[in-house]
């Protein structure tokens, strides 16, 4: 195997050949990457059930068809992405043309968690192929399935010089983080985030920081209850709630506590039947490190519904506990299971303090009927991106840029935002040699215009 420093080394002689930025070259490696994908689909349907037990309707909706979408949108318009983008000239710069060139950054980091392993690690890489730079991926140690399947397919489909996979735990991550990157695209904690920048700050590389946090779900008293749990419950429990947009806790109008609880114990049965993991494709805990941590939270308030664990399986059942404090552990910690803490309120404005107290969340959920609310929740809070009246759907629509704000990330993605994100824009001035304007060079007068 190639050291780490060499292989940098490597792609970045790949680089600078110039054979990755042509239009030809990227669109050929986009068609590569999604054959590697159909070729291999079985299998990534095996090792995601492998490591975190995901039914093959969550890998077809939330990996797999995921990355065939992102493919097939960027390759649609990369011709077009690629362009310079002619911009408007001042008369002070009379003669001259104006131009962003989009330019790869080159040698790009690829860091990925585990909750959805394969998306996490390929939607960025089209990013980088379509913006013409070389990849190396740094996928989770605690998928260890999907991970090594992610190394055999890249490792088949392309020269190691151009994109690859290193696998390894925070040593190796630290170890390529010491190299002369040219961009690091990193996804996973907040507190890992921050080792992030800091490492990359010593030798000023860009960032794109996909973090997490508390994302609060809102649901006001006149929100419709029968669509708000149907919503809640999927977009909580899908992959056993280890999804970084995943509504962390509940916070509803206490007046409609009661029946949005009873709406959410029939959807959470209708979905998922009346005991999940008995089910079979119900998603396990990653580890059980995360199991006994979600574990230790159920004693924090009142179990409503739910609460069995199987620590043989790690899985937890969907749970909802009430009568939780805000100074609770669970309250403090992004849960990151399938555990859903409800708290009320009785003034939206009482709200307001209780979200910051969790600094910027990654995503909001606003359950009303009343337009004048939703905006007020959209222009007062601090988030990175949500839903009105739905969770997660936003993350689905590659028109809309994808990342957090503050604790929850810096940076974006997804469509053409991914292809932006791993492109510097190069500002260029293209001047006229036919003439010159005398003004703006000293001692000149004002009045003499053209030289
Ligand atoms: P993590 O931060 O522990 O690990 C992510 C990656 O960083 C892994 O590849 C890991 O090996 C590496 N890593 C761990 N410690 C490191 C260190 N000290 N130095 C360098 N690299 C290190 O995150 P995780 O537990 O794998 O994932 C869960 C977190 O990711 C949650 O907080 C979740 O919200 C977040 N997440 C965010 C998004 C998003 O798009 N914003 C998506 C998925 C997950």
């Amino acid at each position: 195997m190639t050291d780490i420093q060499t292989l940098v080394q490597n792609q970045k002689t790949m680089f600078r050949a110039g054979k990755t930025m042509t239009y030809t070259y990227r669109i050929h490696q986009l068609q590569k990457l999604q054959e590697m994908l159909n070729r291999y689909e079985p299998r990534i349907y095996e090792s995601l059930h492998k490591d975190l037990n995901k039914s093959s309707y969550e890998v077809l909706t939330t990996e797999f068809g995921f990355l065939q979408q992102e493919i097939n949108y960027t390759i649609k318009h990369l011709r077009e992405w690629m362009q310079p983008k002619k911009v408007k000239t001042p008369t002070t710069h009379k003669g001259a043309k104006s131009l962003i060139y989009k330019q790869p950054y080159g040698v790009t980091l690829i860091i990925s968690p585990w909750n959805y392993p394969l998306h996490l690690a390929i939607a960025p890489l089209i990013g980088a192929i379509a913006a013409g730079n070389t990849a190396i991926i740094k996928p989770s140690e605690l998928t260890p399935y999907t991970s090594e399947l992610i190394k055999e397919m890249i490792t088949e489909t392309f020269e190691e010089k151009y994109i690859t996979v290193v696998q390894g735990d925070k040593e190796v991550s630290q170890e390529l983080l010491e190299q002369p990157l040219d961009f690091i695209f990193f996804t996973g904690s907040v507190n890992v985030g921050k080792i992030i920048m800091e490492k990359a700050s010593q030798q000023l590389i860009p960032v794109t920081l996909e973090l997490g946090g508390k994302s609060p779900c809102i649901v006001d008293k006149d929100a419709k209850l029968e669509y708000a749990a149907r919503r809640i419950t999927w977009g909580k429990f899908v992959n056993a709630g280890q999804t970084c947009v995943a509504p962390d806790y509940l916070l509803v109008h206490r007046d409609i506590k009661q029946p949005l609880i009873d709406h959410l114990k029939k959807e959470i049965e209708k979905m998922y039947s009346e005991d999940p993991m008995q089910s079979g494709d119900f998603s396990k805990i990653v580890n059980d490190a995360h199991f006994d941590r979600l574990v230790s939270y159920l004693d924090q308030g009142k179990i409503v519904y739910g609460g069995k664990s199987d620590r043989t399986n790690r899985q937890i059942n969907p749970t909802l506990v009430d009568n939780v404090d805000w100074t609770s552990k669970m309250m403090h910690d992004e849960i990151f299971g399938p555990i859903l803490p409800i708290l009320t309120y009785e003034n939206l404005e009482e709200i307001h303090d209780h979200i910051e107290h969790s600094r910027n969340p990654l995503a909001l959920y606003f359950f009303s009927e009343n337009e004048k609310k939703q905006e007020w929740a959209i222009k007062n809070i601090s988030f990175g991106g949500g839903c009105i009246n739905d969770t997660i759907m936003h993350l689905g629509n590659n028109q809309l840029p994808f990342g957090g704000i503050g604790t929850s990330g810096i940076g974006k993605y997804h469509g053409k935002y991914s292809f932006d994100a791993f492109t510097h824009e190069k500002s260029v001035l293209k001047q006229t040699t036919s003439f010159d304007l005398a003004f703006r060079y000293p001692n000149s007068k004002v009045g003499r215009k053209i030289l």
